[in-house]
């Protein structure tokens, strides 16, 4: 059965707006886009879509390639004071002469709506309430609506980038699931996921996990947004032949992305209830 990433995304949107409606001062979202990278640029769109249907105030700033560091920096330093903007994101990846983790760390962490602040990385691996990455948190509420109890479910995670896999392995572990994290060295891939009761995909090469590599009723979520040459997208999983094996899976479209945008859109509400002083 599939897993609707889009109907709990628009439901996730309506509740926002539903708040958003009531505030004096509207949420306002930086977006900084650095460069000409075609995905990106798709990303952002859907980004600064999202913030109309939900009422915030969407700031999109496009940059050239040639932007130094430092006059990314400056810009990120005037948003961390500009008292409009209460989230500021910055779409990688950035261009290879400017140094990502120097970027991320100049944001205000209180408004990092990303999550990927080390502070915040921080704090979500001690188990502190923070900002949580959009994508693992929207995986979570994908496998929360399935109902399915995680405690002590074996989870497997192929793939351990900061922005998906370790961030994904810490909230299946805060939900008491025994997490399993594989990457490009693990030995028999295989064995652990045919052990898994939940599967997370998030390596980045079209229809990997293959029907012979899951268990019967295992929990799918394919993170893998894959561009194939005939301008189609692929997941990370083999979703037809997988799809009748398994008791949910999540699409591609329509799984884990929609997911990933409704994160951002309660994390710059999370962000600017921290900033307004509300909470
Ligand atoms: P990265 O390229 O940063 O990480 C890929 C991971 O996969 C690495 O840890 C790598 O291992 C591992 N890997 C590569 N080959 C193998 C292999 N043969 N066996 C096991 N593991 C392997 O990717 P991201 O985490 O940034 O993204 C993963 C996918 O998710 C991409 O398709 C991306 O487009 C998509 N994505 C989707 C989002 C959404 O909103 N839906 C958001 C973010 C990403 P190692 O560390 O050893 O190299």
């Amino acid at each position: 059965m599939d897993i609707n990433g889009r109907e709990l995304s628009k439901k996730i949107k309506n509740e926002i707006k539903d708040e958003v409606d009531k505030l004096d001062k509207k949420p306002g979202l930086a977006v900084v886009l650095v460069g000409e990278n075609p995905a990106s640029k798709v990303y952002v769109r859907h980004k600064e879509k999202a913030c109309q249907k939900v009422g915030y105030f969407s700031k999109k700033i496009v940059l050239q390639d040639n932007t130094s560091e430092e006059e990314l920096l400056t810009l990120i330093d005037e948003l961390n004071n500009d008292n409009l903007i209460h989230g500021i994101l910055v779409q990688l990846p950035l261009p290879k002469h400017i140094d990502s983790d120097k970027v991320i760390s100049s944001i205000n962490p209180n408004k990092d709506v990303d999550g990927f602040h080390p502070l915040n990385m921080g704090k979500l691996m001690i188990g502190q309430k923070t900002i949580i990455s959009c994508t693992p948190k929207g995986i979570i509420e994908l496998i929360k609506s399935t109902k399915i109890d995680m405690n002590g479910k074996n989870a497997v995670v192929i793939g351990r980038s900061n922005i998906v896999g370790k961030p994904i392995a810490l909230l299946l572990l805060q939900n008491n699931a025994t997490v399993t994290m594989c990457h490009s060295r693990t030995k028999n891939l295989k064995k652990h996921c045919l052990d898994a009761d939940i599967i997370v995909a998030a390596v980045g090469i079209p229809n990997f996990v293959k029907e012979d590599m899951v268990k019967k009723d295992c929990v799918i979520i394919d993170v893998g947004i894959n561009r194939l040459d005939d301008g189609t997208l692929a997941g990370d999983v083999d979703y037809k032949t997988v799809h009748d094996k398994v008791s949910f899976i999540t699409p591609v479209p329509g799984g884990v992305g929609p997911m990933t945008i409704a994160s951002l859109m309660r994390n710059t509400l999370e962000c600017y209830k921290i900033i307004e002083g509300i909470e």
